[in-house]
């Protein structure tokens, strides 16, 4: 223990040197230990009876550590900077000694001075990171015998300093373990990203080998962590999509893209084909060269086999419709077309003739006696009476004409570009194929009534169907009537 009252000269910068010394190697468990070592060292060597570490902010003197207990102050108090002596600390950003304050001109008038009336004071800023933290002061309610000298102001400034960096040091370390466990928690939370993302995720060499791999893309391609990283990407892939795949990579390598997309086919560890969708990013170091990719792989065979079956699908209900409209337009005896397709067929050739100025003939066709053909040869035979019929009129049809059954024993030849002389001579002709059918019970004969539709060169308005109908209907009557097997040719009614 040293006492620098009672020494001079050299001893006493030995003794101050020996402290200091001490005090520099010392480690502390606290603050408050370290506090309390400097302050007890303070008070002795510079004999004064009062110590204070303070922490100064927002000009509020907090105090972290003040000796001896009997001051009526406690760590934890705070005043206001202006009360205090170490307001001068801080303006003057400096060390200040103060041996006798009633001599001093600003301290004597310091508002400290007159409430506590201490008469010496020594006080060192506390510098951390380039501002002042606090200070450290010591003061004594008499003056002075010896007056401070540079000795003195030098080892308040060096245990300053020196509480400073310890403090600088703790903020520093602080705040690295703050940065390495937020870098441990990100680093983390990125690995468990990258691991348990529900997208196959890998990091791929600029070689093409895999650097990483995550449980996904495991379960996509039925490997383990380790057979994967044992084999490229190549191997896997599909030789149909390998020439792509490499082209594309060639232009981000070349840095003509940075990423890209494509639908890609690998094989799983089974032998069996994954439809995959892949994107690619490059990423690049600090000087721009390629440091590796990050491919992101989703399993979409589910959605192709998908897209495949509901295409099979589409066609089979195309297909489906299709024969749906032949049937329903379809006679089922004759195979020929049926009232609902005379109907469309009929309604298309006003319209064309209609557009075109070009006559339309309608022949309607009835077996005579047919009641009678059927009582005497049973229904099947008469069947066949008119299947035979029915090939007969498809004969007779040219490729634009329509041969229709209308139901039961009638039926039509709807006749386009044929004028009412056309019309009459399909119908002669007709009479003359029906009386030629060979293999039938016995001969039928047919009536025929036909009418015919000129459109007038100044309209290009279409007759109605109906009256093409009825008119057609009503020369059919004629002929029943005037005695069957012939034709009649009705105007337009
Ligand atoms: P008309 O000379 O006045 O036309 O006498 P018709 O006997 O031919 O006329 P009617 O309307 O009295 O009789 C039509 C007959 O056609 C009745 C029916 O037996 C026969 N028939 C209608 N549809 C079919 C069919 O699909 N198969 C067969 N075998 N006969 C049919
Ligand atoms: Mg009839
Ligand atoms: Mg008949």
């Amino acid at each position: 223990m040293t006492d620098l009252e009672s020494y001079t000269g050299l001893d006493r910068l030995t003794a101050c040197f020996r402290e200091f010394h001490r005090l520099s190697l010392s480690r502390y468990g606290s603050y408050s230990e370290l506090y309390a070592d400097y302050l007890m060292t303070g008070i002795r060597l510079f004999d004064m009876p009062v110590g204070i570490i303070s922490r100064i902010s927002d000009d509020q003197y907090h105090i972290l550590a003040v000796l001896p207990d009997t001051t009526g102050l406690t760590v934890g108090d705070k005043l206001p900077l202006g009360d205090t002596y170490c307001s001068a600390v801080i303006s003057q950003q400096t060390s200040m000694a103060v041996a006798h304050a009633a001599k001093d001109a600003s301290f004597a008038k310091h508002p400290a001075y007159r409430q506590m009336l201490l008469e010496a004071y020594l006080a060192a800023p506390i510098w951390v990171e380039g501002e002042i933290y606090g200070t450290i002061n010591f003061t004594a309610p008499e003056q002075r015998e010896r007056a401070f000298d540079e000795v003195d102001v030098e080892l308040i400034e060096l245990m300053a300093g020196r509480i400073g960096q310890v403090i600088e040091q703790d903020q520093t370390d602080r705040r690295r373990q703050e940065a390495l466990s937020l870098l441990r928690e990100n680093t983390e939370l990125f690995e468990s990203a990258f691991q348990y993302a529900p997208i196959g995720m890998a990091l791929v060499s600029v070689e093409g080998r895999w650097l990483r791999v995550n449980n996904a893309l495991n379960k996509i391609f039925g490997y383990s962590d380790s057979e994967l990283l044992s084999i490229d990407f190549q191997q896997l892939t599909h030789p149909k999509d390998l020439d792509l795949d490499l082209a594309f990579l060639g232009e981000v390598l070349e840095g003509k893209r940075d990423s890209y997309r494509m639908e890609k086919r690998y094989f799983h560890k089974n032998g069996q084909q994954i439809h995959a969708l892949l994107s690619v990013s490059m990423v690049r170091d600090e000087a721009g060269e390629a440091a590796y990719f990050v491919s992101q792989i989703q399993d979409i065979s589910a959605q192709k086999r998908a897209e495949a079956e509901l295409l099979e699908r589409q066609s089979e209900l195309q297909s489906l419709n299709h024969q749906l409209e032949v049937l329903s337009t379809t006679d089922p005896l004759t195979q020929l077309g049926n009232r609902r397709e005379l109907d469309q067929r009929l309604a298309e050739e006003l319209q064309r003739s209609a557009r075109s100025g070009e006559p339309l003939s309608l022949l309607l066709i009835d077996v005579d006696h047919f009641k009678r053909y059927n009582d005497n040869f049973g229904h099947p035979a008469g069947d066949l009476a008119l299947r035979s019929l029915a090939i007969e009129l498809r004969k007779l049809a040219r490729a634009n004409d329509s041969a229709i059954r209308q139901g039961g024993e009638e039926f039509m030849l709807l006749l386009p570009d044929t004028d009412e002389a056309g019309c009459h001579a399909v119908a002669q002709r007709l009479s003359q194929v029906v009386a030629d059918i060979a293999g039938l019970q016995s001969a039928i004969t047919v009536s025929t009534g036909g009418v015919t539709w000129q459109p007038k060169p100044d309209t290009k308005q279409a007759v109605a169907a109906d009256v093409l109908l009825k008119s057609a209907d009503q020369a059919l009557y004629r002929a029943k009537q005037a005695g069957r097997n012939r034709h009649c040719q009705a105007p337009l009614v």
